[in-house]
C-alpha cells in the first residue's frame, strides 16, 4: 500500500473513565495500533482529546466541571498527564509524540498558521507523532474550534491528510439509534453528508466527552470539503488502523470522487481568516469570478465597507447573498478612488485586480 498521511482523532469517552482517570489499557491499544500504521511507513497526526477528562480528579472535583474555570485548570492538569501516558506508552515502540496546543487565533493569524504549519511538517519529516488539542487552558468560548471533531478535520485539510479517521465508541454511523432501535442499519459507505443525515444524528456527547455523532458528521463534511477521506468507528486490535486504510474498518466511510483538495492559503482565507470588510458587486463581477474564473476589478464593485488594507481579507456580496472571500491587493481608500476613476474616465480608466483569482474563495 502506499504511504498515507492519517489524521487519527480519538475524544475523551475513548482515552479515560467516568472518575476522570486515564484509561491506560485502552491508550495502550491506541498507541499500539498507531503504531502498527507507522511501521507500515504511513505518517501519522493523532489529534487527542481527554485533558478535562483526565484531569478534574486530581483538581479535586467528583465529575467534569461545569465553570470555564474548572475546566480550564482540569485541562492544565490532565493535559500533562495524558501527555505523560502518551511518551511512555508510544516510547515502547521507540517512536516520539511531541505536544502541540492550538488555539483558534493561532489559525486566524496568518503567520501563526503559516508556522504551525512549517513547525508540524518539520515534526513529520522528523519521524515525530504530533498529538494535538485545542489549547483549553486559554481558549475562550467565543474563540474555539467548535470541538476536537472539528479541529481534526481542520488539521486533516492543513497537512492535506489522504484520510482522517475519527475513532468513537460506537462503530460507524446507524439509520437510527442502534441502542434503542433493533432495527437500525449501518452506513457503511456515504457520498456526501446532507442535512438530512445530519438532522438525524444525535448532538449528545458522554459524560467526560463533547461533541456526539452530529459533531463527527460536521467535521467528515468540513474534511470532504478539503478534500479528505474520513472514517467514523471503531479501531480496537493491533491492526484495526491499518484495516481502515485497507478498506475493512468497522465504521462507516466518507469519501467522494469529486473531491478537490484545497491549497492551504485558500483554506486559510476560507475558514480562519478574519475579515476587515466588505465588497459589494453587480451581477457582471459576480458571473466573472463565479463562473469564469476572473479577478475581482473595481469596475463591478457597486460599494465598499469597512476600512481594510492590501492584505487584508474581505466578505464579497453579490445581489442577493455572500459570495465568497478574497485577499485584497489594494486598500478600502485605494480601490474608492479607483472606482471613482472608473466612474469619471469609463473604460479608459486603466483596471487593476482588487482581490487576484488565486485569493479568491467562493463560498458553496
Ligand atoms: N479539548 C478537550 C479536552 O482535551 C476536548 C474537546 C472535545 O472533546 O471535543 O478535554
Amino acid at each position: 500500500m502506499e504511504k498515507q498521511t492519517i489524521v487519527v482523532k480519538i475524544g475523551s469517552s475513548s482515552l479515560t473513565n467516568d472518575q476522570g482517570e486515564i484509561d491506560e489499557q485502552k491508550l495502550s491499544g491506541y498507541v499500539e495500533a498507531i503504531a502498527a500504521l507507522k511501521k507500515a511507513k504511513h505518517t501519522v497526526i493523532l489529534v487527542s482529546s481527554g485533558a478535562v477528562a483526565a484531569g478534574f480528579k486530581q483538581l479535586g472535583y467528583p465529575s467534569r466541571p461545569v465553570t470555564i474555570k474548572g475546566r480550564q485548570a482540569a485541562a492544565a492538569v490532565g493535559q500533562s498527564l495524558l501527555i505523560q501516558s502518551y511518551i511512555k506508552k508510544f516510547g515502547q515502540y521507540q517512536l516520539v509524540p511531541a505536544q502541540i496546543l492550538l488555539t483558534r487565533s493561532d489559525f486566524s493569524q496568518r503567520e501563526r498558521y503559516q508556522n504551525a504549519f512549517s513547525t508540524i511538517n518539520e515534526l513529520l519529516d522528523r519521524n515525530i507523532i504530533p498529538i494535538i488539542n485545542e489549547n483549553d487552558t486559554v481558549s475562550i468560548k467565543e474563540l474555539t474550534f467548535g470541538d476536537n471533531d472539528m479541529l481534526s478535520a481542520l488539521v486533516s485539510g492543513f497537512i492535506h491528510a489522504d484520510q482522517l479517521i475519527i475513532l468513537t465508541d460506537i462503530n460507524g454511523l446507524y439509520t437510527d439509534n442502534p441502542m434503542k432501535n433493533p432495527h437500525a442499519e449501518k452506513y457503511s459507505f456515504l457520498e456526501e453528508i446532507t442535512d438530512e443525515v445530519l438532522a438525524s444524528a444525535s448532538s449528545e456527547g458522554s459524560k467526560v466527552g463533547t461533541g456526539g455523532m452530529k459533531s463527527k458528521l460536521e467535521a467528515a463534511k468540513r474534511a470532504l470539503s478539503l478534500g479528505v477521506s474520513t472514517f467514523i468507528g471503531k479501531a480496537e486490535g493491533k491492526y484495526s488502523l491499518l484495516q481502515v486504510l485497507q478498506g475493512t474498518g468497522d465504521g462507516t466511510y466518507i469519501s467522494n470522487k469529486s473531491m478537490q483538495p484545497i491549497n492551504t492559503k485558500k483554506q486559510w482565507i476560507a475558514l480562519h481568516s478574519e475579515s476587515t470588510g466588505k465588497i459589494h458587486i453587480d451581477s457582471g463581477a459576480e458571473k466573472a469570478i463565479l463562473y469564469d474564473g476572473r479577478s475581482l476589478l473595481p469596475a463591478g464593485i457597486t460599494d465598499v465597507q469597512g476600512t481594510f488594507v492590501k492584505g487584508d481579507v474581505v466578505e464579497v456580496y453579490g445581489q442577493n447573498k455572500l459570495l465568497g472571500k478574497g485577499k485584497v491587493n489594494y486598500s478600502s481608500t485605494e480601490v474608492m478612488i479607483e472606482i471613482k476613476k472608473r466612474q469619471e474616465q469609463g473604460k479608459l480608466a486603466p483596471s487593476i485586480e482588487v482581490i487576484h483569482r488565486n485569493n479568491w474563495v467562493t463560498f458553496k
